[in-house]
């Protein structure tokens, strides 16, 4: 699986990556070929085209960082928006099943006849109910509402025994909603946590189908619709999920055989056609072979490049470090003029927090609880205006500011001449604090009295 796409990328991100520097052409030409090798990969258009319009606005309008080449730099952008594509929020971990408060949750199993919906079935429920080494321990009771396929109500009941978890009685000619009705008021009064619903397949999508689903959705009103679809149908699958999410509330996607040698296409597109998370990847026939679906981690296997992406990482982490490190060593020598002051108040705003040096020193400590008891970002950003608004000299240095300068001050950052004593006093405070910690024998000395 994603082999070829990984290899694809793998040819045009290797010519990207030994050039010295990259012109808007080169990134465009190189996005070109993301998207054809994409294309290629059964990847749906007008989810390429959105992938590659993104990156390529990323990658172009990106400030290189130094100590990485401006190759490494897009391959990271790429990575980047494969976690998003693949639906990483944020952090690029693998999206949970929700199982609501009020037991028994219901996960209802949709999907066509021969996805694998019966085996992922089970799968889940032997996951959830700790048999046979699965994680968690629910009580975990499974029905099939399948009446259409001869014998599928038996497999299950056969998985059921080979998982050990528990299966709904089975009583012959009942229909699916009614099933439905059964397997819940079972699950109520026996007390199971979880009720897995296995409902009929069919070839193809069809409006009896999509009708019962909605009517058993009704009666179970479940916390998780899970549509399974087989990886390997590729660009089908994406159809099948369109069809079905327009449908049918679902709630994520399960996709199977990834064991095969399914192109990728299908995995990349569902979440951009259903906006619904894949929550689980069924990765071969046994019982076990069910994986949840961690985008970052995938996205990680398709571009081999693991190792560039937390160089790029790294790269960013340390500039950060570099900047903090610069003002350290100028305070260690007793400056602390209003530019330094500036970029710590800059810092601060960055990172919606303290500055990189604040944990360390109680004169920015005091800055910012001064900041958060006034107000927080807005006061950050007038007092960035008033700095702005001196001169070079006055910056360096403050005592220079007489009256006439702060009415100057103040006009022109659309403040006041309190505010601007304010500033002035504030950044006394924290120069008077530095001055003490350089007595104390500069940062070494504060790094032993705070232990
Ligand atoms: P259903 O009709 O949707 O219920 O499909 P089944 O659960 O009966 O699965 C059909 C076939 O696919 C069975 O032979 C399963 O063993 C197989 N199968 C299901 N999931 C996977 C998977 O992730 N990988 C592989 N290789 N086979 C699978």
């Amino acid at each position: 699986m994603f082999e070829s796409l990984s290899d694809r990328l793998g040819g045009v991100f290797d010519r990207l990556r030994g050039r010295g520097s990259l012109t808007e052409a080169d990134v465009r030409a190189a996005m070109r070929e993301v998207r054809v090798a994409l294309l290629e990969a059964d990847v749906a258009l007008p989810v390429a085209r959105e992938f590659v319009d993104k990156a390529t606005e990323q990658a172009i309008g990106q400030q290189v960082l130094r100590s990485v080449t401006p190759g490494q730099q897009v391959v990271k952008i790429v990575n980047d928006a494969l976690v998003a594509m693949l639906g990483g929020d944020g952090d690029g971990s693998a999206a949970e099943l929700d199982l609501g408060v009020t037991p028994p949750a219901v996960i209802m199993m949709v999907g066509l006849q021969g996805s694998g919906k019966t085996t992922t079935t089970a799968k889940i429920a032997r996951r959830l109910s700790g048999g046979q080494g699965g994680r968690e321990r629910k009580k975990v009771l499974m029905a099939s509402l399948d009446v259409n396929r001869p014998n599928a109500q038996e497999q299950l009941a056969t998985l059921g025994t080979q998982t050990e978890v528990a299966t709904l009685p089975i009583v012959a000619g009942q229909q699916p909603v009614d099933i439905a009705r059964r397997a819940l008021q079972a699950a109520k009064l026996q007390g199971y946590d979880v009720l897995m619903l296995d409902t009929a397949g069919r070839l193809h999508v069809d409006q009896a189908l999509m009708d019962e689903m909605r009517a058993v959705a009704d009666v179970a009103r479940p916390a998780e619709i899970l549509l399974v679809v087989d990886a390997l149908t590729g660009q089908d699958a994406v159809n099948v999920a369109t069809s079905f999410s327009q449908q049918v509330p679902l709630t994520g996607v399960v996709l199977t055989r990834m064991d095969g040698d399914a192109r990728g296409g299908a995995a990349l597109s569902m979440r951009a056609v259903t906006g619904k998370p894949i929550k689980f990847a069924g990765t071969g026939e046994k019982m076990d072979a069910l994986e949840a679906f961690h985008p970052s981690r995938v996205a990680g296997r398709i571009l081999g490049m693991g190792d560039v992406v937390s160089l790029v990482e790294r790269a960013a982490e340390t500039i950060q470090q570099e900047d903090a490190e610069k003002i350290a060593a100028r305070l260690a020598k007793g400056q602390f003029d209003l530019n330094d002051l500036r970029a710590q108040l800059q810092q601060m705003r960055k990172m919606g927090g303290l500055g990189a040096l604040a944990g360390m020193l109680p004169g920015l400590k005091k800055a910012q609880s001064a900041v958060q008891q006034v107000g927080g970002d807005k006061v950050l950003i007038h007092m960035d205006a008033m700095i702005g608004s001196m001169t070079e000299k006055e910056r360096a240095k403050p005592e220079l500011l007489n009256a006439k300068r702060k009415i100057r001050v103040a006009k022109g950052s659309g403040t006041t001449v309190q505010d601007v004593n304010k500033l002035l006093k504030m950044h006394q405070e924290m120069a008077g604090a530095m001055k003490k910690i350089r007595k104390m024998g500069g940062l070494k000395g504060m790094a032993a009295m705070f232990g």
